[in-house]
């Protein structure tokens, strides 16, 4: 008898029919005389219409309230399902995030758990239950309901998987696995097998919200056996696998893309040391996460600083880096939120030469000009005009031939 955590996704459990048919599958695992822990989130667009009514309700959201609020969403689909299930004849019960004790930090909306109480989980399984938990929440110390941020309920499928040490952790959702990249943008994307838990993590990092970053994170940390499966079709996913095989590493597993960015340049500062502090620091001060940044040095000894941030955050930022500029006699401000990341993700990529040329080359191709780009180890990313971003995405899965067998 396996302990089994299966995660469901806001379209798997988006209307009554979709809910009895997650009913079915979980039914039917723990006929097969499996334990079962089912996490779902709310039914898709739910966490999408409570943040509009809260932004109807005001124009300065209470984070606080704003997770009592959204947590709402999930507390509707644990219900409907236990009674799908019940109606099956398996017995099953739900629990909020609060009731399981899914103790988080206090960051409302973007809190991060810190424990699970897994002895009520425990004590129905072995009364033969079905336990049936909301994804996407949790409690902090003080007994105040916090949400783990967007796609949140992936880590707390993860999390429970690894507070339970479940055999393994089953994500389900409208696709069935991990693809070569986005497959609404690229049809002819190919399903992975499998994807080293390295290349999940920067696939995740760099845009693709398959998974959230966070689970994989936690997965990564656990060693949770995790894996991606379609919640509509039969098939065996993608599993993301810990052993790191190097000699049949092929060189790019896949492209991610991140729509979420914008780009802020500052031009013309002195150049004199302290100079990257005084333009980031007050950035990070407003709690603005930075993700690229380029520094360039002009002739005339002044620089040019260019930095990428979340879209959400970019008139925020705007308006900090004009004060900065005015104290630090910079030449001029500009920016653009129309911009996408579009990133090369494999490990073969280390020891292999030649790949960002082709990457470049294939996009000069297309007259789809860089903007920035930056590289790791097992990744490159380049950012160009939002308006690229398919031809660009397209053009690369044709180049790097990943529609095919992988080139070993
Ligand atoms: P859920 O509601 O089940 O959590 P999500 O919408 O969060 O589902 O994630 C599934 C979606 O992720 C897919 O519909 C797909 O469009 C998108 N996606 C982005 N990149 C990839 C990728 N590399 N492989 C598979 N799906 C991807
Ligand atoms: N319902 C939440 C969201 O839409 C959490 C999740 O679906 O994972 O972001
Ligand atoms: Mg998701």
């Amino acid at each position: 008898m396996a302990l089994i955590v299966q995660k469901y996704g806001g379209t798997s459990v988006g209307d009554v029919k979709r809910i009895k048919n997650v009913a079915k599958k979980v039914a039917q695992y723990r006929n097969q005389g499996n334990q079962v822990v089912v996490v779902v989130s709310a039914m898709s667009g739910e966490t999408n219409r409570l943040l509009t009514l809260a932004e109807q309700m005001t124009a300065k959201k209470n984070s606080r309230e704003l997770d009592v609020l959204l947590s709402t969403g999930e507390q509707v689909t644990i219900a409907l399902l236990s009674m799908a299930l019940e109606d099956l004849g398996c017995a099953a019960r739900s629990y909020t995030g609060g009731q399981v004790r899914i103790l988080t930090d206090s960051a409302h909306n973007k809190a991060r758990i810190l424990d699970i109480d897994e002895t009520p989980v425990r004590a129905d399984l072995d009364e033969g239950r079905i336990v049936v938990i909301a994804g996407f929440q949790g409690v902090d110390e003080n007994g105040n309901i916090t949400t783990l941020g967007r796609g949140g309920s992936d880590t707390t499928g993860v999390a429970l998987a690894a507070a339970l040490n479940a055999e393994e952790c089953q994500i389900y959702t409208d696709v069935d696995g991990v693809y070569t990249t986005d497959p609404r943008i690229v049809p002819k994307a190919r399903r992975l097998d499998k994807i080293t838990f390295e290349e999940m993590l920067e696939m995740a990092s760099l845009g693709s919200k398959v998974i959230q970053i966070r689970a994989v994170e936690f997965a990564g940390k656990y060693n949770v056996p995790l894996r991606v499966l379609s919640s509509f079709e039969e098939g065996n996913g993608t599993v993301i696998t810990y052993e790191d095989s190097d000699v049949e590493q092929v060189k790019v597993c896949g492209i991610a893309f991140n729509k979420d960015e914008a780009k802020l340049t500052i031009q013309g500062v002195p150049d004199r040391p302290g100079v990257a502090y005084h333009i980031l620091g007050p950035i990070s001060d407003a709690n603005i996460e930075i993700d690229m940044i380029i520094q360039n040095i002009a002739e005339d000894s002044t620089t040019d600083f260019t930095f990428t941030v979340h879209r959400n955050d970019y008139d925020k930022a705007l308006e900090i880096l004009q004060v900065t500029s005015d104290s630090l006699g910079a030449q001029k401000v500009s920016g653009d939120n129309t911009i996408v990341k579009i990133s090369l993700v494999g490990v073969g990529m280390r020891s292999h030469a030649g790949i960002a040329s082709k990457m470049f080359g294939t996009l000069a191709n297309e007259r789809i000009n860089l903007r920035m780009i930056s590289t790791s180890e097992i990744k490159i990313s380049v950012v160009v005009d939002e308006k690229y971003l398919e031809l660009a995405v397209r053009a690369l899965h044709d180049a790097f031939e990943l529609e095919g067998k992988p080139e070993i």
